[in-house]
This record gives C-alpha cells, sequence and structure tokens, in this order.
C-alpha cells in the first residue's frame, strides 16, 4: 500500500498544488497509485487560499485531522490562546470560508488510527497542542499509542522519534505541560514566536529516551523492533530552514519517502499581500523559517 502523507498546508495553495504534481509524478515513475492520499491538520491559517486547500482536501483526503488553525478558524478555539499575528490571520481565515468548509472542519477527528498508523496533529497526549521537538517530549507519548507508527505535524520540520518496541512509558505528559498550561496560553500560536517550556528538566520523563532523527529528503526504513513518531513536516509552512514544500510518501514495500518540492513562493507572497495578510509570515517562506 502506498500513501501521501501530508501536514500543515496552512492556506498555501501554491504549495499545496506543487505537492499533489509531485505525488503524480512519483506515481508515474514507480508505476504505482497512491491508495490513499492523508493529512495531519492545519488545511488553514496564515496563508492567502484557505477556501481553495479545505476544498481540495475534502475531494482528495482519506483522513484528515484536525489542526489548531482549524479550530481557530471556525471558533472552536479562543482567538485570545493565539499570537497576535495568528489571531488576526484566523479572523481573515474564518471570514474566507463556505458553510460547507466550516461544517468540514469541525467535523475533523483529533485522532484517528488505520493499520500501523495512528494520525494526529501535536501528539498523542495533547492532539491541538503539544510540539513534539524534544526526545523528553516525544517519549511519554509512546505509551500513549498502540500502533507501530504515530504520525503527527505542528512542529513544521521533519522530524522522526524511535523507541524499543518493547518499552512501554507511561503515557504522562511531562509534568510542565498540564492541560492548563498548554490552555493557558504559554504553548499557543507559534513554536516561534511564543516562548517555549524546556520539557528537558521533566523529572516524569522515563529511560531510555526516544532516539531522534532529523531526517533529509530520501527513503528512510524502520529499523527491526522499533516504533516510530514520525512528521513530514509542512507543506505551506516549513521551518527548517529549506523553503521547499515538505511532505512524504509510504510504500509498504519501500518504507518512508521524505520528499521536497519547490514552488512559485513569490506567487503565494503576493497572494497574501494583496489580501492584506502579515508581510512577516510572507518574507518566511522564502527562508523556510
Ligand atoms: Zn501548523
Amino acid at each position: 500500500m502506498r500513501y501521501a502523507i501530508l501536514s500543515d498546508i496552512h492556506g498555501n495553495f501554491e504549495a499545496f498544488l506543487a505537492v499533489l504534481r509531485d505525488i503524480e509524478r512519483w506515481s508515474n515513475e514507480q508505476r504505482a497509485k497512491i491508495d490513499g492520499v492523508w493529512c495531519l491538520g492545519d488545511i488553514v491559517g496564515y496563508g492567502p487560499e484557505p477556501r481553495e486547500c479545505v476544498q481540495r482536501i475534502r475531494e482528495l483526503c482519506q483522513f484528515c485531522i484536525a489542526g489548531n488553525h482549524d479550530w481557530a478558524a471556525i471558533g472552536k478555539l479562543d482567538l485570545d490562546e493565539f499570537t497576535g499575528v495568528a489571531a488576526n490571520s484566523a479572523e481573515w481565515t474564518a471570514a474566507q470560508l463556505s458553510a460547507q468548509d466550516r461544517i468540514y472542519l469541525r467535523g475533523l477527528p483529533e485522532l484517528t488510527t488505520y493499520g500501523e498508523f495512528t494520525l494526529t496533529h501535536g501528539s498523542p497526549l495533547n492532539p491541538i497542542w503539544e510540539y513534539l521537538t524534544t526526545p523528553h517530549a516525544a517519549t511519554p507519548n509512546f505509551g500513549a499509542f498502540e500502533t507501530t507508527y504515530c504520525l503527527v505535524g505542528h512542529t513544521h520540520v521533519p522530524t522522526i522519534f524511535l523507541l524499543p518496541d518493547d518499552v512501554h512509558p507511561a503515557p504522562a505528559m511531562p509534568s510542565v505541560l498540564t492541560p492548563e498550561l498548554a490552555r493557558s496560553g504559554f504553548l499557543m500560536g507559534d513554536s516561534d514566536l511564543m516562548p517555549f517550556p524546556d520539557l528537558g528538566a521533566s523529572p516524569l520523563s522515563p529511560a531510555p529516551l526516544a532516539e531522534h532523527l532529523s531526517p533529509a529528503p530520501g527513503l528512510w526504513l524502520l529499523p527491526e523492533h522499533r516504533r516510530a513518531i514520525i512528521n513530514p513536516g509542512s507543506v505551506g509552512q516549513p521551518r527548517d530552514g529549506d523553503p521547499r514544500a515538505a511532505y512524504m510518501i509510504y510504500d509498504s514495500d519501500l518504507g518512508f519517502e521524505f520528499r521536497r518540492v519547490e514552488y512559485d513562493v513569490a506567487a503565494t507572497q503576493r497572494k497574501m499581500s494583496e489580501q492584506g495578510l502579515s508581510p512577516r509570515m510572507a518574507a518566511r517562506l522564502e527562508k523556510g523559517l
């Protein structure tokens, strides 16, 4: 089976279309058809074409998960919990969506399980909000899903965490990341726009810690006797210093292929400026930060 796994499109339809063309290219080269397209949340927010992105996702996706920006755009999250830029963009996005789009976003699940995969936006412990950026944050999350793989988005950085499959950490949130803290606004909005707690000091993090990999584009296969939390990176707003759209393809014969796709960044920036969206958010697209 072969699945295209996308996350964090963020209303960047130019990047999304480039990824869809790349999926078609892959399919032609491999002479293999894609069995499903999965999206790990944040279809909208920041970008200039939220409606186009939601509509295409509705047509395409076998599974789509709710992201914090999707909820913000339909009023399911309090905008006080977002940074100024994110809140303004959520208000603008809300005004663009049709009633059908809103119904679709409202119905998205926080977490789905399919075969060997668990799909969520942030983490299995805190699907909407937790950023899995460190082994200390990732490790207790291995206790919160049963499948071989957990696919996440939210950080916009391609990442793999690995743990031996006979290790079952207590699925406890690190003590500093209580739901109250998560709701307090401390973690809301962008990881780079808000202060970020150091989860490394958490006394609840069990040993051994998950191994942390930063995958380059190309194939990656799960080592034997491991489970993995995998983030494909972001289609519409990469933040790992590479401005190309990021996504991945899973092939049950080959493993995971992390892919990067060039798209017309200037076209997205032009559309953002026409809509009066944040110049800072537009500028960062060309740096991938
Ligand atoms: Zn996002």
